[in-house]
């Protein structure tokens, strides 16, 4: 407690996040601001608030995007303070069923694949569209989650190791996540065919788990040290230059894992070795014999939060794309503000979410962007129900697919 008051105290209420905060700036209330949370915070970890639903709401309503971090001159870490005022009001209530099987859930592997194929079933045997038509997902309470359920690809058989063509300029490993294992094997399968085009031997360890970004930020630090100590143990092995993450939001919380089990060298130095895709791509030589076709399309590229505000590597998914002779990227105006996905929150705060993802379709529509490229998955899910929603037809990707998509090796 004594480690939080102190973060809180390094805040001088200056209010120079706010207007870079969505929550504040949709509602202009002080409870929903970053100044105000942590007010919030330090009251309860001090004892001089009590928990009400109202405080738990103001704390549940932040979507961690870090917005507020990057801006604040007095160098707060808005984001722990956040993961430790939720672990706080965790440690005062019962966790509810229906959130204890969702995380329980995503930190299991082969019960996420078992209920991949039961949802595959449910879309390939017409119940979805029935569903649907009729209504009945709405008045199960399942309405949201199967709208932002995409087409489910078939069930991936990874290797354990794909190597390299040709030369080998180095090895990798590859972190393939919970949900992007059973829901995005098409960017999975993009970033292994570029690394090994490109010569660097590619693992797949067998024994990596969830990343636990979920867990921490809906106050479960515990499990989510769980998690990060089985893909410490899954990565130690290997001997590879890095620890290559396809989806930005999972990239952020393993760069953070020295963070979370801190003052050890063994979380440091895994830390450090992490690297989001489009990262490791833009920092290596490519082979000669490597090209692209052509692409006459007008590309909106999506900064996702952890891309942004937490890894700092936007500028690497246009240094990639630009390979592709004819595109034409643009940034996706208000590309700073948080598109609402936000990991669960998209689920569990759904006016909010659908007011911030809004906004983004509306920058989308008035850019005229055929193709929407995003490195996060949950934000690209979020984003593509909201254009099927709305009947509009924009592709949405992961930057590297596009870029495998384009690529094409002279014989
Ligand atoms: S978090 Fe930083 S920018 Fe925001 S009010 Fe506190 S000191 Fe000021
Ligand atoms: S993390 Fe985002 S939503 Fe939360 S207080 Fe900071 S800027 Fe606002």
């Amino acid at each position: 407690m004594t480690d939080l008051l102190k973060q809180t105290d390094l805040c001088v209420k200056c209010g120079l996040c706010l207007p870079h905060c969505p929550t504040y700036t949709k509602t202009r209330n002080e409870g929903e601001s970053p100044r105000g949370r942590i007010a919030l915070i330090e009251g309860l970890a001090g004892g001089r608030l009590a928990l009400t639903p109202r405080l738990e709401a103001h704390l549940a309503s932040c979507l961690t995007c870090r917005a507020c971090e990057d801006v604040c001159p007095s160098g707060v870490h808005y984001g722990t303070i956040i993961d430790a005022g939720r672990a706080l009001i965790k440690s005062q209530r019962e966790q509810s069923t229906r959130e204890a099987a969702m995380y329980g859930l995503i930190s299991r592997k082969p019960l996420l694949r078992f209920a991949a194929r039961l949802l595959r079933f449910y879309q390939r045997s017409g119940l979805q569209r029935l569903a649907r038509v009729s209504g009945l997902a709405r008045l199960a309470g399942t309405g949201r989650l199967d709208a932002l359920l995409p087409p489910l690809p078939p069930a991936p058989a990874w290797q354990d190791y794909y190597p390299p063509r040709g030369e080998k300029r180095g090895t990798v490993a590859l972190f393939t996540g919970c949900v992007a294992e059973v829901m995005d094997t098409a960017t999975l399968s993009a970033a292994i065919r570029l690394l090994t085009t490109c010569g660097y031997g590619v693992h797949v360890p067998r024994t990596q788990a969830c990343c636990g970004a979920l867990h921490l930020h809906n106050g479960q630090p515990a499990q989510a040290r769980q998690l990060a100590e089985k893909n410490l143990a899954a990565f130690a092995a290997l001997k590879v230059d890095a620890v290559i993450s396809a989806a930005s939001g999972c990239g952020a919380q393993l760069a953070e894992y020295d963070q979370l089990i801190a003052d050890d060298q063994r979380t440091r130095s895994f830390a450090h070795s992490v690297q989001d895709i489009s990262q490791f791509l833009a920092g290596i030589a490519w082979p000669e014999d490597i090209t692209f076709s052509p692409l006459l399309k007008r590309v909106a590229v999506h900064d996702p939060c952890s891309l942004r505000h937490v890894l700092h590597q936007q500028a690497h998914p246009y240094t990639l794309l630009r390979h592709i002779p004819g595109i034409e990227l643009i940034p996706l105006p208000g590309n700073a503000q948080c598109c609402g996905a936000a990991g669960a929150y998209m689920i569990t705060q759904p006016a909010l979410a659908d007011s911030l993802r809004n906004d983004k379709l509306e920058a989308l529509k008035a850019a005229g962007a055929e193709i929407l490229v995003s490195s996060n998955l949950g934000c690209a899910l979020h984003l593509a129900a909201g254009l099927r929603e709305s009947g509009t037809d924009v592709e949405v990707i992961h930057p590297v697919t596009l870029l495998e998509r384009q690529m094409r090796v002279i014989k």
